[in-house]
């Protein structure tokens, strides 16, 4: 999904899309504001410990520090304590640095032609809107990376306050569960956890993005012991643990009450809603009508009785189109233009099309079908429509 702003486009699985398609972006923007309401209240904050970028690349950071931290000391062993750690911070920062430039890169390219962002990278672009955003987010990336991470889902991200008020009885957590008094008191489980919490204080801690570090960290201590985590992903602070087989199929899945269910059939509603609208897209969008302005018909200087019609037709395409014509209903009519009308990628061309017939028995009225066929995709829009000819008397002006 990408928005090109400067092109006025929107790129949906594989489509391109004018903005002014509303029903699609109605549908799609719906459809994913329900995917995230479904997603939190179903599991919790899966989404911030397993997708989100900012957990991603703030983790990635601790890595990459841990690693310069090692490589200086190994490769400056024996200097002073605060040389080491101005090197460690330089290298640091620095690799920070390129990694911001990059993420920038991507995250503007959603609403920039990558192409044209390149141009403007390359050449430090720092005068137009789109260099300018560039700067700003890459510095922002930055000093995000860099110095905040994860201190940001605890305090300005929106998603984690929305998971808060979202969860219930029935959504997933990382609970610590420990009937037996099992616990060593080892504290593996707060030393690896990113948010340094204590999950066995409250399983409903605003902090804990449900990563599960703190479930592999136990198993693997306890484990060592011959005995299991202590520490799982649960339905609720009382209800099963995740996986459990003797549960049905659904409710191992999340959906353990009416609610959910009706969560499901809103997202299925959207999802129906977007295909629907998808399907019933055409690239070239074709509008079509008979033009009775001045005359209802003519007759033209070989005598044949012509009928104009004005089509306008909106190539929302990448590619360039032709658009021919047909008609059906009357036969021994010659449409004009005879061949295919070229539509350029991104153009509106007005077109008059034209409709010849010999006068004869026919009646005044016929009710005909004309079709726009564009290549490629061979797409087509019918439109009913009339044919007017002079009355049976032929004394008729069409005017
Ligand atoms: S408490 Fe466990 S699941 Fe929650 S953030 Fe810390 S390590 Fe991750
Ligand atoms: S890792 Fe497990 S055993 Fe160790 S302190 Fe945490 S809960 Fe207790």
């Amino acid at each position: 999904m990408r928005f090109d702003l400067p092109r006025q486009r929107f790129y949906f699985a594989g489509y391109e899309l004018g903005i002014s398609e509303f029903s699609i972006l109605f549908f799609t923007l719906l459809f994913l504001l329900f995917v995230i309401v479904a997603v939190a209240l179903i599991y919790g904050r899966i989404y911030c410990g397993y997708l989100c970028p900012q957990t991603i690349f703030s983790e990635a950071a601790q890595w990459w520090e841990a690693r310069v931290t090692r490589f200086v000391k190994m490769r400056w062993a024996g200097s002073a304590a605060s040389v080491l750690t101005t090197r460690e911070r330089i290298i640091s920062l620095a690799g920070v640095f390129v990694a911001s430039v990059f993420l920038a890169f991507i995250f503007i390219s959603y609403f920039v032609e990558p192409g044209d962002l390149f141009q403007r990278l390359i050449s430090l672009d720092v005068q137009t809107t789109g260099g300018v955003a560039g700067l700003v987010v890459t510095l922002f990336t930055f000093l995000d990376f860099a110095f905040v991470r994860q201190t940001f889902c605890t305090t300005v991200c929106p998603y984690g306050y929305l998971q808060g008020m979202l969860v219930d009885k029935n959504s997933l957590l990382v609970h610590y569960r420990d009937e037996h008094h099992s616990c060593i008191e080892c504290k593996k489980c707060v030393r690896v956890c990113p948010m340094e919490i204590d999950i066995r204080d409250s399983p409903k801690q605003m902090e804990c993005v449900h990563c599960g570090e703190c479930i592999d960290a136990c198993g693997e201590v306890l484990g060592r012991l011959g005995r299991p985590t202590l520490i799982h992903y649960a339905w609720g602070e009382t209800g099963a643990v995740m996986g459990n087989k003797s549960e049905k199929w659904y409710q191992r899945m999340g959906f353990r009450d009416t609610k959910r269910v009706a969560l499901l059939f809103v997202l299925l509603f959207y999802f129906t809603g977007l295909m629907t609208a998808l399907s019933m897209r055409h690239t070239v969008l074709v509008q079509f009508r008979a033009d009775r302005g001045q005359h209802l018909y003519k007759i033209d200087e070989h005598g044949l009785v012509v009928n104009t019609y004005k089509a306008k037709m909106s190539n929302r395409g990448a590619e360039p189109s032709g658009v021919s014509f047909r008609i059906e209903g009357l036969p021994g009519a010659v449409i004009e233009p005879a061949g295919a009308v070229l539509v350029d990628a991104g153009a509106v061309v007005e077109q008059d099309v034209q409709v010849l017939m010999a006068p004869g028995s026919r009646q005044d009225v016929t009710h005909v079908k004309i079709t726009a066929r564009a290549m490629p995709g061979r797409s087509e829009i019918a439109f009913a429509t009339t044919f007017l000819s002079p009355p049976a008397a032929g004394k008729g002006t069409g005017k």
